[in-house]
């Protein structure tokens, strides 16, 4: 039962940080947005009454609801065990079977986790950026992986982090060539992809291209140390954005794996994504069909590695820091209802 003067304000103290309509000028930062109150409204879901605010700029009334991740959702409870899901290895058809959710609405809340994971991201970086940059140590590596066909349409996936904390900065995916020499078969299979699709060429240069520009974006001034693997292009990118401030190390990719290699910290990375992201796995059933989808799920497990698990699995007590908080760029390791309520990143104080 409800009682009309007790107003159950569902979150309370909320202050708007902007308007949220992107068009309007009181959206962008450092633009005054002035704005009152305008009633509430009932919430038929939770039972909660609900804010309502308007923007004195562009005379739009929103609420507290439009900052939120669930916004307009019919199934609000939905996203949480997509997350999990997403960064546990399970497939869209199984996280569909275990939840009785059809398989496109699984792809939907992919999607929407997506959306939410690069504006966050975006939003970290920009802070680290006007504090003087994240970090001057990073490594980065390319994983190979597929849509559809593991031979016909392989992908190229580049990942950079920062050395000390594990922090994934940048993330990119890319197509690759097919794998020569293809049997007969294979070969009409491509011709007949490549009538439809062109023919598939490396997009990897680009991709490192532009992994290496978010690097030039993030790194504090000065010497700047990067860690790769022996590939050329890697050489030449670094070169032509660090100048006289690289210093390339360059480690030969047949060393011996594990943790006295120089590449630990980035085959780690890689190793931990191929964990974690069930299209990442090697010999399964559940790559990738589409290469913009994968790029989505890598997105939404590079929010989870930086802002939600611990930076180190050991000791314990590095399982209770993320990597964003070692790097300042937030206050404490969040839960992933913290991480995933609100989807202007505004919302969640850094
Ligand atoms: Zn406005």
């Amino acid at each position: 039962m409800r009682y009309p003067f007790q107003l159950q304000l569902r979150d309370k103290d909320f202050v708007p940080p902007r308007c949220p309509r992107e068009e309007c000028p009181a959206h962008q930062l450092g633009t005054p947005f002035p704005w009152t109150y305008r009633g509430t409204f009932y919430r038929k879901v939770d039972g909660l009454d609900v804010q309502r605010f308007q923007c004195l700029t562009c005379r739009r009334s929103f609420s507290t609801q439009t900052f939120r991740t669930d916004y307009r959702l019919r199934r609000p409870e939905t996203v949480l065990p997509n997350f999990v899901a997403a960064n546990s290895k399970t497939t869209l058809r199984k996280m569909g079977r275990n939840y009785e959710l059809s398989r496109s609405h699984v792809a939907r809340r992919q999607k929407l986790l997506a959306t939410h994971a690069r504006r966050f991201h975006e939003h970290r970086l920009q802070l680290a950026r006007a504090r003087g940059g994240l970090g001057s140590r990073f490594q980065f590596d390319e994983l190979e992986s597929y849509e559809q066909h593991r031979k016909l349409k392989p992908l190229t996936g580049c990942v950079a982090i920062e050395v000390e904390t594990g922090f994934i900065v940048h993330t990119d995916v890319e197509t690759l060539p097919a794998r020569k020499p293809l049997k007969k078969g294979e070969a009409a299979i491509l011709k007949r992809i490549e009538a439809v699709e062109g023919v598939r060429r490396s997009g990897s240069r680009q991709a490192v291209q532009r992994t290496v520009e978010a690097l030039g974006r993030f790194a504090r001034a000065g010497e700047v140390k990067v860690t790769t693997d022996k590939k050329s292009s890697y050489c030449t990118a670094l070169e032509r954005e660090f100048g006289d401030r690289l210093k390339h190390t360059r480690i030969d990719g047949r060393r011996e794996r594990g943790n006295r290699n120089p590449l630990f910290p980035i085959n780690h990375t890689l190793a931990r994504l191929r964990d974690l992201v069930s299209r990442l796995v090697r010999q399964t059933w559940a790559a990738a069909k589409k290469r913009e989808r994968l790029a989505d799920h890598i997105a939404i497990t590079t929010g989870f590695r930086n802002y939600v698990d611990g930076w180190r699995s050991e000791p314990a007590e590095r399982q209770r820091v993320s990597a964003a908080q070692v790097l300042g760029l937030a206050t404490r390791r969040y839960t992933p209802q913290e991480y995933l309520y609100w989807l202007d990143p505004l919302c969640l104080a850094a």
